[in-house]
């Protein structure tokens, strides 16, 4: 489900404030040495870094 037009330009990720972008069913921080994977569930994101994924 995609996210609501505008609503990924105003938010970033919790942990480092970088913008976020969209991949597949995550938002993926965009910061270098973050990368923490947010997972969006019924097409609400859930910007919490205890319910991020780490980077591999
Ligand atoms: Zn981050």
């Amino acid at each position: 489900m995609p996210l609501e037009a505008g609503l990924l330009e105003i938010l970033a990720c919790p942990a480092c404030h970088s913008p976020l972008r969209e991949e597949g069913d995550e938002l993926i921080c965009g910061g270098a040495e973050c990368g923490l994977a947010y997972p969006v569930r019924d097409g609400i994101p859930v910007l919490l870094v205890d319910e991020a994924r780490r980077p591999a």
